[in-house]
């Protein structure tokens, strides 16, 4: 089927365009952006800021990139937004009735959005039918590029065994601020102590996807999470530290287990879902985010230095791509559970 992609030119859209050229269910067949870029071909518009070493798709190439409510044809819409437009632009595709898998914080945390990882809480989706959009229209979100890697790790942990709080020190790569992002003077040679908005949301969203559906809508789970946000000169890959105490008692093994176990679309035959969501490594120094980001094509998180915390019981590293698991590849696989469930 034919998609459009919102926010075509950005660092996320750019991701969606290489994640989908040979994708085997959706074709990018229309592009939108801002005024700035509306009118021009894709590769004009994107000009040099397309940082991927990839080129970009021939079919891609020339399209002409639509402007901001211009009518789109496609039914499946996803959307990369910049956060200052896509809570009003998604409003309006949506009424259009086009369902749209968004990237963007805006609709994150409305109470009849859903905000899903498939592996996790697939079952979120069916709120979408309480949305109050006609004609098949909705609004599908992915978490925040650093709240996926956490929420991934607790999810086998809290089936499992329950989990009853969490601590998490992120160090974020500067592709997360798109482009073109933090000023080099601000990241080189440096650590920032402050990425905008990203504790709350991290703390927040965690709570909504491993919160559970009841008739009205989502009860959020009840722990605690705390998290301190650094971005780091690391160009793609989101390293977190996390530490966290169970309800239950497990074992190193059984908390490795639990992990590495972690295979909820197995059966789904789904393109972009990793057949391992989640490795478990065993070396002192791993993971790294040069060396394990493109774990899965990007969409696998990688966790490793499993091991007792004084202070609460586990602690252990987690790291995940950003625009990838974190942004684009997300929003993909959240359409592509959607096909499966005869959503679209
Ligand atoms: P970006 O590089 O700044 O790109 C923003 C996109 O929005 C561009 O295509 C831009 O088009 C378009 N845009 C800006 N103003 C517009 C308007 N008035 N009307 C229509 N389009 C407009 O940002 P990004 O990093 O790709 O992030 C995109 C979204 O994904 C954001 O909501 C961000 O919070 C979220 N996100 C990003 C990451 C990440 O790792 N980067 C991870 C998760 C979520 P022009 O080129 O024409 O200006």
């Amino acid at each position: 089927m034919g998609v459009a992609i919102l926010g075509a030119t950005g660092t996320v859209g750019q991701r969606f365009i290489q994640l989908l050229e040979n994708h085997p269910w959706f074709e990018v067949v229309e592009v939108m952006a801002s005024d700035q870029s509306a009118g021009k071909r894709y590769e004009e518009a994107v000009g040099s800021p397309w940082k991927l070493p990839t080129a970009i798709p021939e079919k891609v190439r020339g399209l002409r990139v639509k402007g901001p409510r211009d009518k789109v044809t496609s039914r499946l819409l996803f959307s990369a937004l910049d956060a200052s437009v896509a809570g009003e632009l998604e409003e309006h595709y949506a009424r259009a009735g086009h369902l749209v898998s968004s990237n963007a914080r805006n609709h994150r945390m409305d109470p009849l959005v859903p905000l899903v990882i498939p592996e996790i809480n697939r079952d979120h989706l069916s709120l979408l039918e309480k949305q109050p959009y006609a004609n098949g229209g909705g609004i599908v979100t992915n978490p925040n590029c650093s709240t996926i890697v956490l929420a991934l790790t607790l999810a086998p942990l809290h089936q499992r065994f329950g989990v009853e709080s969490v601590i998490v020190t992120t160090f974020q790569a500067t592709s997360g601020a798109g482009y073109p992002g933090v000023p080099s003077l601000d990241i080189l040679g440096n650590v920032v102590p402050f990425v905008p908005g990203e504790e709350g949301k991290m703390e927040s969203e965690t709570q909504k996807i491993l919160g559970t559906m009841n008739g009205r809508g989502i009860e959020p789970a009840t722990f605690p999470v705390s998290a301190q946000c650094h971005r780091v000169p690391v160009v793609d890959g989101h390293l977190e530290a996390v530490s966290l105490k169970l309800r239950r008692a497990a074992s190193r093994k059984q908390v490795a287990e639990a992990l590495t176990g972690f295979r909820p679309l197995a059966k789904l035959d789904l393109p972009s879902a990793p057949a391992d969501p989640i490795s478990v490594r065993t070396e002192d120094d791993r993971p790294q985010p040069r060396l394990d980001v493109d774990r899965e094509g990007g969409m696998g998180v990688t966790v490793g230095r499993l091991r007792p915390c004084p202070v609460l019981q586990w602690k252990f590293e987690a790291l995940g791509h950003n625009t990838i698991r974190g942004a684009a590849g997300a929003a993909i696989l959240n359409a592509e559970i959607l096909r499966r469930d005869g959503r679209i």
